[in-house]
Parts: structure tokens; sequence; C-alpha cells
């Protein structure tokens, strides 16, 4: 349960908690977001979270509203009001409140930071991982910065009621030439004969997964071969393991694509291997902890 909420300047009750109607925001989804993991009240891979966040700021020219140093202690506090131990953070900022004009408003205009943290059920991710979880594959119809974290999320949201009203807890967009780009929320990974993983390689036409990034020297430390290259739906169901990365469920095991079954059903070896090194190699700091200086305008 969140209690407490960092919404324009003041921490506000949840039920308090709100932003302007003209906020750009709610009009024009004009607006980043990060999401990060608390484990044992530490935040995990917090630099490179932040980095991306002020990535995508400078990528849609949103003054951030505060430093990194002061953003750090807003996470703190937020954390701590909260009392989340095992959770996430939210971070989202928009180009503030102005009257609704496509146009951005002046630029001297305040964005608005939004941070809340939250419990999340533990047990029940662990024992989504240990079952592996089924996911559907939709065409992929969203924009073409997808690199960028908007609040843009109204496709995948759709292809996750797909996917829900089917079975499974997260879609798969598949690109024109029939190529998996990455989940509604997540990024996409085969295992292949070889014991080889494959995803796809970065570009416009996804995000920049964190949990993707550290990954990467999670299997590099573990000395396997990795293919940054797209994948098809087909070349998924005849894969040894499939699974997907994000922060708030960091490796989870796909055992089922549109009905098919991925290996023999269970989760593979390589992808629990993963899964079970992951924290020992991500960065697990304090909210204030190791800080670097804020980039981009
Ligand atoms: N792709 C998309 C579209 C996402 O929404 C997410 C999660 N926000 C990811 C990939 C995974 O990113 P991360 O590992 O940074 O959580």
């Amino acid at each position: 349960m969140t209690r407490v909420v960092y919404v324009g300047g003041r921490y506000v009750a949840y039920a308090q908690a709100g932003v302007h109607v003209e906020d750009r925001g709610f009009q024009f989804a004009d607006a980043v977001y990060e999401v990060i993991e608390v484990r044992d009240r530490l935040l995990i891979d917090g630099t490179r979270h932040l980095a991306r966040l002020w990535r995508s700021l400078d990528a849609l020219e949103i003054m951030p509203p505060m430093g990194e140093r002061a953003l750090r202690l807003v996470i703190a506090q937020i954390i701590r009001r909260n009392r989340v131990d095992n959770g996430i953070v939210y971070l989202q900022v928009t180009r503030g409140a102005a009257p609704r004009d496509f146009a951005f408003p002046p630029a001297d205009t305040p964005a608005t930071l939004v941070c809340l943290a939250r419990r999340t059920d533990r047990a029940r991710i662990d024992a989504n991982a240990r079952s592996g979880i089924a996911v559907i594959t939709v065409p992929d119809n969203r924009w073409e910065r997808c690199d960028i974290k908007t609040t843009m999320l109204l496709p995948g949201s759709l292809a996750k009621m797909a996917a829900a009203r089917q079975g499974g807890k997260e879609a798969w967009l598949v690109d024109r030439q029939g190529f998996v780009t990455e989940g509604a929320s997540s990024t996409a990974w085969i295992v292949d004969a070889s014991g080889r993983l494959v995803t796809r390689a970065l570009g416009s036409d996804i995000l920049p997964g964190i949990t993707r990034r550290t990954l990467l020297d999670v299997i590099a430390a573990e000395r396997l071969e990795v293919i940054e290259a797209a994948f098809t739906p087909a070349d998924a169901v005849a894969a040894a393991e499939a699974f997907y990365t994000s922060a708030s469920s960091t490796v989870m095991p796909v055992v089922r694509i549109d009905g098919h079954i991925i290996g023999d059903g269970h989760p593979g070896q390589i992808t629990r291997r993963l899964r079970a090194r992951f924290h020992q190699l991500a960065e697990a700091a304090p909210p204030l902890g190791p800080c670097r200086r804020p980039t981009g305008a």
C-alpha cells in the first residue's frame, strides 16, 4: 500500500495526491518515467535507471525538476515513509501544467515530478518464476521512438489485456517484418539450441532495458555467448528456452508462446541460472547511494 506520494514538491497523503487537470502528462502523455526495484531497502541498478531518466528527459527537452542528488533524497524519503523493504519506486516527470496547446509551454514552466513506492509480493513473483509464464504475440503498433521511456503506454496496456484474456502474463510485440521487438513492458530473450542468448539489438524500436543491460554483464560473467539480433515468434517457439527481463520481475521464464510449449514446458536451466545470479551482479545501493552528476539539460 502506498501511504505517501511526492507530488508538486510536497509529500502528500495517497488519497489527496493529484496533479492539475491541464498537466501535460495527463493531456498529451508528455512525460517520462522509471520503475526501480527496491530489495532489502536498497535500490537495484539505481545509477543506470537515473541515467536513463536523464536521457529520456533530454530526448524530450524536459527540464529536470531537480538534480540527481535531490531526487535521490526524495526517493529515500518515499521508500522510508512508505516502509517499503521490497517493492518498486515509480518516478514520473511531466512537462508540467499549462493551458492546453500542442506547442510546448514557456521554458520556465516547472516540470511535475511524481514519486511513489509500493511493496510487491516477492513470493508471488518467485512462484511465477518457478512455474514459468505464458506470453502471446500481437502486432507492435507503437510509435517510432520506443527508446524513450514515455508514459504513452496505451498500446502496451491493450496488448497486456489481450494476453490476460488468453491466460498470459505478457505480450510480445511483433514488427511489420515479423520479428519480435520486445514485451509490452519487458525485454524479450530466447536461448537457442547451442545455449546462446538472443535478444534484439538496441535501436529506436525498443526500450534500452536496464535489466537487459545488467543481464549482459551477468551473461559475460557466466561466460555465455550472446547474439544481439532480432528473432521471430517461430524462432521463439523452436528455442530451447525463453524469458523476459524487467526491473520489477528481473528474469522471468516463459514456457508458452501463443499456446506452444517452449522446451520441456518448464523454466530452462540457463534462464534459472541467470535469474539466480542477477542480484549478485546488479548494483544494490542505498537510495542516496553512489551519486553521479546529472547529465543533459
Ligand atoms: N521494454 C518496455 C517497453 C518496458 O516498458 C520495460 C519496462 N519498463 C522494459 C522493456 C524493461 O526495462 P527495464 O529492464 O529497464 O525495466
